[in-house]
C-alpha cells in the first residue's frame, strides 16, 4: 500500500502515519517528494486494513498496490537508482555503460586479448562466463573457479571490473571473491533461493530476463533481491522466447522505457544474445541507446570462428572497435557529450 499524503502534510502528521503503520506490524517507508511525502507500507502478506491510516490527519489517499513488486517500482522509489561498479556507474541519465567480452573464459591468453580489445575501443567493463548454462550437457561447460581467475587478472591487467554468471548457491563465494558484479542468467531469472541469496549480500547485480518472463515477472524477479537488502540490481533486456526462429530471440525493445516508468532500476540490453547474429548487434545496439538503455552487454571474442560458445553473434576486436566507433557517434547525438 502507498499512502499519500496532502502537500501541506506536517512533519508530526507523518510522524503519526508512521508510527501507526508501525503499530500494524507492518513497514513504513517514507518518500519524501518535492511537492508531497507518500509513505509506503511494506511487509504485509495480503490485503490491508487502511480505515484507520485514512482518516488520520495530513493523510490524503491510500493506494493498494496489486503488483507482487513494490521495492522495485516507481510508486514506491521515484528516484531513479543509480548503481556503481568499481567506480563504473549505471542508470538515470548518465552515460551508458558498455561491457563486453567472450561468452566463456577459455584461456589466459584469450581473456587478455579480449581485455585489450575491449578497453582499446573505450568499453568500461568485462564480461566472460566460467559457470555456463548450455542446453545440451555434451557442450563446454566452462572452466569453473580457475576460469574465474583468469577473468579476474584480465579485468585488472586493464583497469576493467568484471561481470560472470553464477548459476549455483555454492558458487557465490568463488564468484564474489573475483568479480565486481554478479550475473544471474535468464535461465536462473525464477531460481528464488538464489535470488535471496544473491539478494543477502551486496555485491552488484545484473539480473537478466527469463526467455518467457513477462515484465511482471521480471521485476518480481528483482524484488526478491532487494527484499533482502540487496539495492544494487541492473536489469538486462537479453531477448524473449517468441515464434520467430529467424533470430535466437525476439529483441524486446520497448521494454526499455517500460521498465523506466514502472520502475527505479537502470536497465541494460544484450543484443548477442538477443539476435545470435553478429550482423545485427551494431545497429541493434544502437535502437536500444536510442530507446534509452543505461548500457549493452555485447559479446566479443579475438577470434570468433574459434570461440567455444557463441560464436555466431561475437565480434572481432576490430568489429567492437567499429561498434564503438558508430556508438560515440550517436551518443553524441543523444546529448552525451564525449563519452
Ligand atoms: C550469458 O550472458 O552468457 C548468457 C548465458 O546469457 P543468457 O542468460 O541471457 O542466455
Ligand atoms: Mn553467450
Amino acid at each position: 500500500m502507498l499512502i499519500v499524503m496532502h502537500p501541506h502534510a506536517t512533519p508530526e502528521q507523518i510522524d503519526q502515519v508512521v508510527v501507526a503503520v508501525k503499530a500494524m506490524g507492518l513497514i513504513a517507508e517514507p518518500i519524501p517528494g518535492s511537492l508531497r511525502t507518500a509513505i509506503g507500507v511494506l511487509g504485509n502478506q495480503g490485503y490491508v486494513d487502511d480505515s484507520t491510516i485514512r482518516n488520520l490527519p495530513g493523510v490524503r489517499e491510500t493506494i493498494h498496490v496489486s503488483k507482487p513488486y513494490k521495492l522495485a517500482s516507481r510508486d514506491f522509489h521515484p528516484q531513479a537508482t543509480i548503481v556503481d561498479v568499481g567506480g563504473v556507474r549505471f542508470g538515470n541519465g548518465l552515460p551508458p555503460v558498455m561491457i563486453a567480452g567472450p561468452c566463456s573464459i577459455e584461456s589466459e591468453e584469450q581473456m587478455q586479448a579480449a581485455a585489450v580489445a575491449v578497453k582499446s575501443s573505450g568499453g568500461q567493463m568485462l564480461r566472460g562466463g566460467a559457470f555456463k548454462p548450455r542446453t545440451g550437457p555434451h557442450s563446454f561447460q566452462g572452466l569453473g573457479v580457475e576460469g574465474l581467475a583468469l577473468l579476474q587478472r584480465a579485468g585488472q591487467a586493464q583497469g576493467l571490473p568484471v561481470v560472470t554468471e553464477v548459476m549455483r548457491i555454492e558458487q557465490l563465494d568463488a564468484v564474489m571473491r573475483h568479480a565486481d558484479m554478479i550475473q544471474i542468467g535468464a535461465r536462473n531469472m525464477q531460481n528464488f533461493d538464489l535470488l535471496k541469496e544473491v539478494g543477502r549480500c551486496c555485491h552488484p547485480v545484473l539480473l537478466k530476463r527469463g526467455m518467457s518472463a513477462t515484465i511482471e515477472e521480471f521485476l518480481a524477479a528483482a524484488e526478491y533481491i532487494l527484499a533482502e537488502g540487496n539495492p544494487h540490481v541492473v536489469l538486462c533486456e537479453r531477448g524473449i522466447r517468441t515464434f520467430e526462429r529467424a533470430t535466437r530471440n525476439t529483441l524486446d525493445l520497448s521494454v526499455v522505457p517500460l521498465i523506466k516508468e514502472l520502475s527505479h532500476l537502470p536497465i541494460v540490453v544484450d543484443p548477442s544474445h538477443a539476435t545470435g547474429k553478429r550482423s545485427l548487434v551494431t545497429v541493434m545496439t544502437r535502437a536500444a541507446l536510442v530507446a534509452g538503455a543505461d548500457g549493452m552487454m555485447v559479446e566479443v571474442h579475438p577470434d570468433p570462428a574459434k570461440a567455444l560458445c557463441d560464436g555466431a553473434q561475437s565480434l572481432s576486436g576490430p568489429e567492437f572497435n567499429e561498434l564503438m566507433a558508430s556508438v560515440r557517434q550517436l551518443l553524441g547525438f543523444l546529448g552525451f557529450g564525449d563519452n
